[in-house]
Parts: structure tokens; sequence; C-alpha cells
């Protein structure tokens, strides 16, 4: 804990984050402070290191060096199903079992808080009772999941990591391909779980306007490395679009937030020549 603090603290520090077979890690020596009970966004261009970090940070992909600290606990010294009643995962890509219900996907969340026998609690039984209204897929709760469109099984999915009850959740890209609608619907429930819940949320996001809009702060990585953090205010700006993404962009302050207008292509030799 942190002071009066609620909210799990969590850090990362020299996280060093590779694969089997690659030369060099993706991540090599990166520090991350998430204050908790906000919402951190993780932004950055494809293949900068976003999943993988967020996997390191869930000991998803064990770093080969470095400590992650969940209220002062080392992650990697946790047994598999006390991280997860501490820290739950959303991971970009989800399988399921075939033809399994919504009902019993979210039950599935309550896995790490129950016993060898896994049966429920009528504790477990409220969780995911919460964690479907707070989603709002109640009228969803019979159906196959595989019979869902894309935006609902998000919800799904984001309802069973609710269920999880955890302290601290990783979300990896919640909104990507997912239509307007159903993009408002993840952001309002992150923001939720920060304003009633005092969850401490990381967040990938592809979009980097909605990162403005919803975080407290964010962390820019370009090739595994975090560029920039802070306030959004401070990160989302036109020489970060420029340095980050390889855009040139107009970024403007507007009655409805800060508002990216993507403007150009940089020429990514060019660019990385004048920064040397
Ligand atoms: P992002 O989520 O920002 O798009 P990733 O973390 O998925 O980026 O990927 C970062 C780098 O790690 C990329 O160069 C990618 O090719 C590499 N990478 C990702 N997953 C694996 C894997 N399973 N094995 C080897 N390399 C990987
Ligand atoms: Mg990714």
């Amino acid at each position: 804990m942190t002071g009066n603090d609620d909210s799990a603290e969590f850090r990362a520090t020299d996280l060093v984050i590779g694969y089997p077979g690659l030369d060099d890690p993706v991540i090599d020596g990166e520090t991350i402070e998430v204050p908790p009970g906000e919402i951190t966004a993780l932004i950055g261009p494809n293949g900068s290191g976003k999943s993988t970090l967020l996997g390191g940070l869930a000991n998803q992909i064990p770093p080969d060096d470095g400590t992650v600290l969940v209220d002062g606990r080392e992650v990697a010294s946790m047994e598999s199903k006390e991280l997860a009643r501490h820290l739950g995962l959303l991971a970009q890509q989800n399988t399921s079992p075939d033809g399994i219900s919504v009902e019993n996907l979210v039950e599935r969340g309550r896995y790490p808080h129950q016993g060898f026998f896994g049966s429920s609690t009528p504790e477990d039984e409220q969780a995911v009772d919460d964690a479907i209204e707070l989603a709002g897929i109640e009228h969803l709760r019979e159906r196959a999941l595989d019979s869902l469109s894309g935006g609902q099984r998000q919800l799904v999915w984001i309802a069973m990591v609710l269920a999880q009850d955890t302290d601290v959740l990783l979300l990896d890209e919640p909104t990507t391909f997912l239509d307007l609608h159903h993009q408002l619907d993840v952001m309002t429930i992150v923001e939720s779980l920060r304003d009633d819940s005092e969850m401490t949320v990381v967040v990938v996001l592809h979009d980097v306007e909605q990162a403005a809009r919803y975080a407290d702060n964010v962390v820019a990585l370009r090739d595994g490395r975090v560029h920039a953090h802070g306030s959004p205010a401070d990160v989302v700006t036109a020489d970060l679009l420029a340095d980050v993404f390889g855009v040139d962009a107009a970024v403007l302050d507007t009655e409805y937030g800060r508002k990216i207008v993507p403007l150009d292509p940089l020429d990514s030799r060019e660019s990385e020549e004048a920064g040397e």
C-alpha cells in the first residue's frame, strides 16, 4: 500500500523480456511506474513491444531479468493462482473452448479463487453476477460465445477478468477492431473500475486519441524502449507522433479534448538520421 491509498502498488524495475531464438531481448532494461488507482495507457507502433511488456508484467512471459512488484511482493515468486488473485491479464488474442456459454466463460475468471475441486461459493456467484452486470451483458448470459459479434465477445472476455476480482488489471488492445459503441462501452467500464473499484489499470491502446482522452498517464514505447511517459498533455504531442509513430500530425486542443489529425507518413530513415 502507498500511504493512505488503498489501490495496489505496481512497479517494474530494469525489466528484460525476450523470446527464445531471438538474439536480443525485446525489452532491455526498462523501468515502469504504474500509479495506483489510475489508468495508464501504453502506446506505440506495431512491434514496439507493448504486448511483450504486458506479458512480462503479468509473468506470462517470465522476464529474464528485473523485478515486478505488486503490493510490495515480487510477481515472479508468486504461485500462479495467487498471482491471478492480484493481477488479471486480458491478452490481445484469446481462445475459448468450442461452444462455451457466456456465463461459463465468465465463471472461469473465478478459477484462482477456487479450491482443488473448483466448487463455486456464493461469493463466486456474486462476483460472476457483478461482472456480467458491469459489462452490460446480462442479455447474453445463456448465449454461446461463438455466436456473438466481436464487440459482444470482447465484453464477455472483459467480464471474465472482472470476475477474477483483482487489484490490477492489464488489458491488451481491448478496443481494437470494435465499433464505436463497443469501444465506448469498454472505455466506460475501464473508467468505472478506476472510479468505483480503485483498480489500477494498464491498457494498451492502438488509438492514441483514446489514450489521451481516458488515461491518467501515458507510456510511449518505441523499439522496446520507453520513449516518453507522463500525463497525456505532456506525452501526446506532435513531436511524439513524429518520433514514435513516424507521422506528421496536427495536434489540436478542442472542447472535446486533444484531437490528432495525421497528415503524412514521415520517411522513417530520414527521421532516424535526423535524430542521430
Ligand atoms: P506490439 O504489441 O507493440 O505490437 P509485440 O510485443 O507483439 O509488439 O512484439 C514486439 C517484438 O517482439 C516484435 O519484434 C515481435 O516480432 C517480437 N515477438 C513478439 N512475439 C514473439 C514471439 N512469440 N517470438 C519471437 N518474437 C516475438
Ligand atoms: Mg500487441
